[in-house]
């Protein structure tokens, strides 16, 4: 990378001081996602920044410490520990390859004869959350889950919240279909409603974005979490990781993504982006507005901004 090797902290302070107050006063603010009812309840005007850096500095802007459902950024981290797990075994029954469709797309799963294309659209995920069910209860593999997040954010503190997922669970019928779909051509081990609920509870998971800012750590600096010094993966793994999230962490939007951010990043539902920067930041947004590919709208410009100030991307 033609980055700096080190942050100009002063530079970056007041980046993301600034980027907070502009977002929080724009009033293009997407659209709140309503097909998970309770993430309908949710204010569009928040807007929350966090980036922590190679010192572990962590840097804040706006509602930087309000807990929001993470959703599909979940899928980065039970990526890791699906990976952890099985190992490679894990690309037999999910592919490596950009989607170009949507998140719940449910026609490319049939033309795939069951295989989703890649671990971070909603199929991918499920068969991702079912390798780490298996050989478990529901609960251990929540658990497990739960443990992970907490851990890597060093934080024990960090939730699902009930309501969110069983407003999921109530209403997650393209979810059923994908999981049903895949369990016809074997891809689904467990029973489809086991894995599904620990799928809904893994994307429930609450958690602000200094404590998500903080479980990223270990992707931008070689699989090592900086303020234990452990590895939590292998560099090689964590640089697979965050290439897969460059890939496909935006799902039919990671084409832009990567042209206007130029780092690796995974969004969610409920408005957040973890974006990726090797060797200095690990960095979470937090707006609930999406755009039309279900990616947080001023989430994608803030990280743009950030970039851009900073000098940040992978492509030199
Ligand atoms: N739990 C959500 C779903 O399965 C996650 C989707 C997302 O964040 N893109 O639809």
């Amino acid at each position: 990378m033609s980055i700096a090797a080190t942050t100009d902290k002063s530079l970056l302070r007041t980046a993301v001081s600034d980027i907070a107050e502009v977002m929080a006063a724009r009033p293009d603010r997407g659209t709140v996602a309503s097909y998970i009812p309770e993430l309908a309840t949710v204010d569009p005007a928040r807007f929350g920044l966090c980036v922590v850096d190679a010192d572990g500095e962590v840097f804040m802007g706006g509602d930087a410490e309000v807990p929001f459902s993470i959703q599909s950024i979940s899928k980065v981290f039970t990526l890791t520990l699906a990976l952890g797990m099985v190992g490679d075994r894990l690309w037999k029954r999910v592919g490596r390859e950009p989607s170009g469709s949507a998140f719940n797309s449910i026609v490319q799963l049939e033309f795939e004869k069951g295989v989703p294309r890649n671990p971070f659209i909603n199929a991918g995920a499920i068969a991702t959350t079912d390798v780490i069910l298996s050989g478990h209860k529901p609960k251990e593999a929540l658990g497990e889950i739960l443990r992970f997040m907490q851990f890597l954010a060093d934080d024990q503190t960090i939730h699902i919240d009930r309501e969110v997922a069983a407003s999921e669970q109530r209403t997650g019928f393209r979810n059923a279909a994908l999981a049903n779909y895949m369990k016809s051509f074997g891809i689904i081990e467990n029973p489809v409603e086991y894995t599904l609920g620990v799928y809904f509870h893994h994307c429930a998971l609450a958690m602000s974005c200094r404590q998500l800012a903080m479980a990223g750590r270990f992707l931008a600096y070689k699989g090592r979490n900086p303020s234990t010094g452990l590895f939590v993966v292998k560099p090689e793994r964590a640089r697979r990781i965050n290439s897969l999230m460059m890939m496909c962490g935006h799902y039919d939007g990671s084409g832009e993504f990567a042209y206007r951010v130029g780092l690796p990043g995974k969004s969610g539902v409920g408005g957040g982006i973890l974006a990726i920067v090797p060797g200095q930041a690990s960095i979470a947004v937090w707006s609930p507005g999406l755009d039309a590919s279900g990616n947080s709208h001023l989430g994608r410009i803030a990280l743009e901004a950030l970039a851009t100030r900073m000098g940040w991307s992978v492509f030199g």
